[in-house]
């Protein structure tokens, strides 16, 4: 079976039994297909409401964005309560982020009830790059104060924010109590156990070319078939593959990482205070946070062409002797990439194929969302649909562009952020 990307997290992960793959023929009240935390989330919801499981992954659990990613708990969504109000009315704007803002703690509950060892820590910093990003982080949180009686975040100024983040390169920032961040590999794992305790079967290894949506749905495997009621497809990144209406929706853009060798106690400390997570305020952004073991795990870096850079960790260098001079020459251990799934809008989309739920394109805030997807979408399949439709509702959007032309006008578009971000 295909091994995780040699990260960190890999290097660090609980154990987890092999599952086997899918030979023969199945049946099931549902079949989700990918077993990131979209997927495992969805059957685990499933299979607490009664539904009998069967998830299939192609590689292994959490191979894809799940094992992979920053691991930052962001809270929200990537529009802030002024857009979405001026795009959607006061009350489904209101409607919506009570529902991403409270992803956090759904994903909290979790860890707890499964006692997932996911080095769960609160706490997440979102540093100005600019002055006027932080004017503008002030006015959306008055203004989502407002709408949902947010309380706990609070401004930060240039002069108190040595408290999160020991970097010169900001003006202060907003920090959430209720963000935070985890080991995502073994969150994806703890999910997959507690989903196998709930009944789900899960197999590995096990590819599936087509789904067939109709009554039943049928998902084909390379050696066998899993018909069901429902499917949910949950392949985010590689969802193109498997329903290519949706390939123009969607464009995986990988995004690299590294984790540097044990720092320092002193120094982590000075570095980041509090131990919250940072990210920062740019359209191409750094995002880092410490390790359970004090290693800085750090995110950043344009890379425009599908190619992986030749060296990871010195491509991504760069960006942390920006932000933090003093860890000038700090060795790095481990350094991977993987494929964040963006759309045209940066808001996830979800929606159905027939009998089947999709819900992807997180746009980098999947860690938490995709929790809270899991839930609505086994929610709808019991017919409670509104919230699973408040998010299917949302303006979606298709990349311009054909299969050809989709990358290099993306490409055109991010260099000019990247641009923009650099005035
Ligand atoms: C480097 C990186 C850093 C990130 N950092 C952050 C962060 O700090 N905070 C944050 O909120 N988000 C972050 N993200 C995004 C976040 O990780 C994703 O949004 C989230 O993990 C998506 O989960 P998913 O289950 O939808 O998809 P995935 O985790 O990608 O899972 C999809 C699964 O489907 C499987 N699959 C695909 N096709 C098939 C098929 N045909 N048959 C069977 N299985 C299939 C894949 O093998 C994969 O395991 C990051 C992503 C990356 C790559």
């Amino acid at each position: 079976m295909e091994p995780h990307a040699r990260s960190y997290y890999a290097a660090s992960a609980n154990s987890f039994a092999d599952q086997p793959r899918l030979a023969g023929n199945e049946t099931a009240d549902v079949v989700v297909v990918g077993g990131g935390f979209t997927g495992l989330s969805a059957a685990l919801h499933a299979a607490e409401a009664g539904y009998s499981v069967v998830l299939l992954e192609a590689r292994r659990i959490g191979w894809g964005a799940s094992g992979r990613s920053g691991g930052q708990m962001i809270p929200g969504l990537r529009w802030g309560p002024e857009e979405l109000i001026r795009e959607l009315g006061r009350t489904r704007a209101a409607e919506l982020l009570a529902l991403a803002n409270g992803a956090g703690d759904m994903v909290r509950q979790r860890i707890a009830r499964h006692q997932i060892a996911c080095d769960l820590r609160s706490g997440h910093f979102h540093a100005a790059a600019k002055p006027a990003h932080l004017e503008a982080m002030r006015r959306e949180l008055e203004c989502l104060q407002d709408l949902l009686d947010y309380r706990g975040a609070s401004i930060v100024s240039r002069n108190q924010q040595a408290e999160f983040v020991g970097s010169q390169l900001y003006h202060g920032g907003m920090i959430d109590p209720s963000g935070g961040h985890l080991h995502p590999l073994n969150y994806a794992l703890g999910l997959a156990k507690a989903a196998l305790a709930a009944g789900v079967r899960i197999f590995e290894g096990s590819p599936v070319s087509r789904v067939d949506h109709g009554t039943p749905v049928c998902a084909i495997a390379e050696a066998g078939t899993v018909t069901a009621r429902f499917g949910v497809l949950a392949a985010d990144s590689w969802m193109g593959d498997l329903e290519p209406k949706l390939a123009r929706m969607t464009m995986p853009v990988v995004n690299y990482n590294v984790a540097t060798a044990v720092l320092d106690p002193d120094l982590a400390q000075r570095l980041m205070p509090t131990g919250a997570a940072v990210s920062d305020s740019k359209f191409v952004l750094n995002y880092y946070r410490l390790s359970a073991d004090g290693r800085l795990i750090f995110g950043g870096g344009e890379k425009y062409s599908p190619r992986p850079p030749r060296d990871v960790a010195e491509f991504v260098r760069p960006y942390i002797e920006q932000v933090f001079p003093q860890l000038k020459g700090v060795g790095i251990d481990y350094a991977w990439g993987g494929a964040v799934g963006l759309t045209l809008n940066r808001l996830p989309q979800f929606g159905r194929i027939g009998n089947s739920f999709y819900a992807h394109g997180w746009s980098g805030h999947g860690v938490l969302l995709t929790t809270l997807a899991g839930d609505l979408i086994a929610r709808a399949m019991r017919g409670q649909a509104e919230q699973f439709d408040l998010f299917a509702r949302l303006p979606q959007r298709a990349f311009p562009g054909g299969k050809l032309l989709r990358h290099p006008l993306y490409v055109a578009g991010m260099l000019y952020y990247a641009l923009k971000d650099r005035l």
